[in-house]
């Protein structure tokens, strides 16, 4: 369905952005892979990803906390793909801790990282978009981009300002062939919610498996985490043609999360 078509996924080296970044290229889409990791890994990642979908794939570590490496990655994903059709704005971390005692330093990361990435690749990236006619804007939002957890400001409100992003771009794009959604995913089992869960059963002393338990059934009704194929489909549907007529929407793949 998407042969031809030229993505960036931004943080896909693990997690969503990986799994977003297989389901996209396994409809025929070439691939600009970024985030960090093993250089190794992350170059047997690149080749076993071409060999398998038989697409392009090629790789750029641009650090996103920086505006100016937001920009390049968008200019090299330009040059090496000769275009940008797609680009999914996924890199993300986490810290938590309550409010009165948010290192600042933490609350700048998570804000630049989560929020402010996705401006500087979307500015870059929509006059190419326009000038073809197309464009396919995916920001990986969260459920907390619509309801709040308790030592989580920097998230949250990064993500709550990731949906709102994502209606003015939609907004401003409405007659140009380019749409803008996010998706907002309740718990998926990446390395991101293994640190939280790990720490939750150092400090309450119970097993992993009891945390990773308590985690899913304090939140998500269905007690049962999203996976990475989920998301990676649903991003998919976004970049095809029946979702041609969607646009700045926050779609929760949440298990019933955001319903209560
Ligand atoms: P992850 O830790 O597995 O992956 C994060 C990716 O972002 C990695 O590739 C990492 O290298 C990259 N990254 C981090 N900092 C970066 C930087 N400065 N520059 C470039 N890349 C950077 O996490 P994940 O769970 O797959 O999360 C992906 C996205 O999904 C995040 O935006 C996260 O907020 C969101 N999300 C995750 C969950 C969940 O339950 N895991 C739920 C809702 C939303």
């Amino acid at each position: 369905m998407l042969k031809g078509r030229k993505a960036i996924i931004t943080g896909s080296t693990s997690g969503i952005g990986l799994g977003i970044a297989r389901a996209l290229a396994a409809e025929g889409a070439a691939i600009m892979l970024n985030g960090f990791g093993d250089a190794g890994e992350i170059e047997t990642l690149r080749r076993g990803l071409a060999g398998e979908f038989g697409v392009e794939v090629f790789y750029n570590g641009a650090d996103l906390s920086k505006a100016e490496a937001c920009e390049a990655l968008v200019a090299d994903a330009q040059a090496r793909l000769g275009g940008v059709d797609i680009l999914v704005n996924n890199a993300g971390i986490q810290h938590v801790a309550p409010v009165e005692s948010f290192p600042v330093e933490r609350w700048d990361a998570v804000i630049a990282i989560n929020l402010s990435s996705a401006f500087h690749t979307i500015r870059s990236a929509l006059p190419g978009m326009k000038q073809r006619g197309f464009g396919r804007l995916i920001n990986i939002a969260s459920t907390h981009g619509l309801v709040a957890s308790a030592n989580k400001a920097a998230y949250v409100a990064a993500k709550h300002g990731l949906i709102g992003l994502t209606k003015v771009v939609a907004l401003e794009t409405a007659e140009t062939g380019i749409t803008c959604n996010a998706i907002c995913p309740g718990w998926v089992l990446t390395p991101l919610v293994q640190q939280q869960i790990d720490t939750r059963a150092a400090a309450e002393g119970i097993t992993v498996a009891a945390a990773e338990r308590a985690l899913l059934i304090e939140k998500q009704p269905s007690a049962r985490f999203t996976t990475v194929e989920q998301l990676g489909a649903l991003a998919v549907f976004l970049c095809g043609p029946g979702a041609a007529n969607m646009t700045g929407t926050a779609l929760p793949a949440d298990g019933g999360w955001t319903a209560q």
